[in-house]
């Protein structure tokens, strides 16, 4: 435990369960002292959100479904409410109908094209616009894409063209809010196996794909990405923006293997 977050208050968007990219940042932000608020979506999610977070302290819990405006007003609404303002911000959210994370990115009809846009890029900027108006004296929103937004991954489809797009937008972001003190990351995690991951194809594959090709050897953790944020989130990082940080074990500065490399 730390003190580099004392005093600090955070948004967290995307906790689903214990396995959630976003536990691992909560946690790791928490043990740094910040104080922190959850959304989840849908009641299901609700019962497994609430135990969690009452584990780092908070009992602020909120639904909000980012493809719902009146949703995501309530939610911000609320938080205004309890907190009146907020330090940092985590999206850990998006989605594309697993139909389509399979076979050609090429085939994917219209409206499944423009949910994943809408659920997984859009939704960054519509949350930050809210959050940013609770941070009169600068911040920090995060987000989280993937190496496919970069280069063509296996059945990553139009995740990968929807998260090329979030990247692009922290860089628009950054410019959006700099002169407001308010700095926008996005880590960009290696595979890691929840609920979100189960939905690609040959997911399993490509877990061992990227601990037998990366530098490290091994494959990243919801710690890891805990780390990261930290750093992005806290003052460590406050000459950090318009950043897409990998923390991937190294897989990302790999193009090809030396013949020594096991098989798989
Ligand atoms: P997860 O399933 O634990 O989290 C995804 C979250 O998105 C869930 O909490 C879900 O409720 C939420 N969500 C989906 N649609 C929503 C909506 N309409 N409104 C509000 N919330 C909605 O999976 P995760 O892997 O922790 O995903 C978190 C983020 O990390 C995602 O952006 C994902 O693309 C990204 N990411 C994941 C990996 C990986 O391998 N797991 C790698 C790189 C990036």
């Amino acid at each position: 435990a730390g003190t580099l977050m004392a005093g600090k208050r955070g948004l967290i968007m995307g906790l689903a369960n214990d396995k959630s990219i976003a536990w691992g940042i909560a946690r790791a932000v928490a043990a740094q002292g910040a104080e922190l608020a959850f959304t989840y979506q849908g009641e299901a999610l609700e019962k497994r959100v609430r135990p969690l977070a009452a584990s780092v302290g908070s009992d602020i819990v909120l639904p909000c479904d980012v493809a719902d405006e009146a949703s995501v007003d309530a939610a911000f609404a609320t938080l205004e409410q309890r907190w009146g303002r907020l330090d940092f911000l985590v999206h850990a959210i998006a989605y594309a109908d697993k139909q389509y994370l399979r076979g050609r990115y090429m085939d994917t009809p219209r409206d499944a094209f423009l949910q994943a846009m809408d659920i997984s890029c859009y939704s960054f900027a519509s949350v930050s616009r809210r959050a940013v108006a609770l941070m009169p004296e600068g911040g920090s929103l995060l987000t989280l894409t993937y190496l496919g937004a970069e280069r063509v991954t296996p059945h990553y489809n139009v995740m990968g063209v929807a998260k090329a797009a979030l990247e692009a937008s922290v860089r628009y972001m950054a410019v959006d809010v700099g002169d407001r003190n308010i700095r926008v990351n996005g880590i960009s995690a290696g595979p890691i196996k929840t609920l979100a991951a189960s939905g690609i194809g040959d997911f399993r594959y490509i877990l061992k794909w990227n601990q037998y090709n990366s530098p490290l050897k091994r494959n990243t953790t919801i710690e890891d990405v805990g780390g990261a944020g930290v750093f992005l989130l806290s003052e460590l990082g406050s000459g950090v923006t318009g950043e897409v940080l990998h923390v991937d074990s190294g897989y990302h500065v790999v193009g090809m293997k030396a013949v020594d490399a096991p098989d798989i």
